[in-house]
């Protein structure tokens, strides 16, 4: 579903990714892993439209997204992400962030699909709240309801447990597997975590 040919990146000259390529097969879940700085975010940042790579090319099906002269913007390639840092808006309520990749369907249609979402990741009493009125592992979920209900033909996932304590880790963890490989969501997931990856198809090691 996606091919990475012959990526180049760098950051005021210096080499962060070098003729890289990767493909991912439709429903695969691939983890990537590797030491901070080796370039994991860039990585999921060139996929998703917000890096332009300097040479090489990014095909989703077989459609050209990226190259160094043309770039198909984030938020016409279907693709949702997950951010390191949730990356939430402090003046946005829960429902309005689910709401925010769907504002092209019909208001109906929307909060119907806005309702299932609540309910699914269980925030259904806290639709009505600021981030700043969640706890870590609510945030969370928002951050992954805003990422899912458009469907996307990829989800891209940089590091999403990093800010919850080891209990919670695990139970958000699971429900991140069981909603990936119910719905066989494409998924790149970046961790430095092994025991995040446990339950990947494919673990690929980047490195410096
Ligand atoms: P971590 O595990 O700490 O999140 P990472 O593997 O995700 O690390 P990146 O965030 O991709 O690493 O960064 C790779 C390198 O590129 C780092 O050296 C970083 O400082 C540099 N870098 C990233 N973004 C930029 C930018 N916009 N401008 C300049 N340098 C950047
Ligand atoms: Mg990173």
């Amino acid at each position: 579903i996606l091919t990475l040919n012959m990526i180049n990146k760098k950051f005021d000259g210096v080499e962060i990714l070098r003729d890289f390529n990767l493909k991912v097969k439709r429903g695969e879940v691939l983890g990537i892993m590797g030491p901070s700085g080796c370039g994991k975010s860039t990585l999921l940042r060139l996929i998703a439209g917000l890096e332009r790579p300097d040479g090489g090319q990014i095909y989703l099906e077989s459609k050209l997204i990226s190259s160094n002269d043309k770039i198909v913007p984030p938020n016409k390639r279907e693709m949702g992400m997950v951010f390191q840092n949730l990356a939430l808006w402090p003046h946005l309520t829960v429902e309005q962030h689910l709401c925010y990749g769907i504002s092209n369907l019909d208001k109906d249609v929307q909060s119907q699909k806005v309702k299932e979402m609540l309910d699914y990741l269980d925030l259904s009493n806290l639709a009505k709240r600021y981030p700043e009125q969640l706890s870590g592992g609510e945030r969370q979920r928002v951050s992954f309801g805003r990422a899912l209900i458009m469907k996307p033909l990829i989800l891209l996932c940089d590091e999403p447990f990093n800010s919850l304590d080891r209990e919670l880790r695990w139970k958000t963890r699971d429900l991140f597997y069981e909603i990936v490989k119910e719905e066989e969501i494409t998924t790149i997931f970046v961790s430095h975590d092994p025991e995040d990856l446990i339950e990947v198809d494919r673990i690929y090691r980047l490195d410096n």
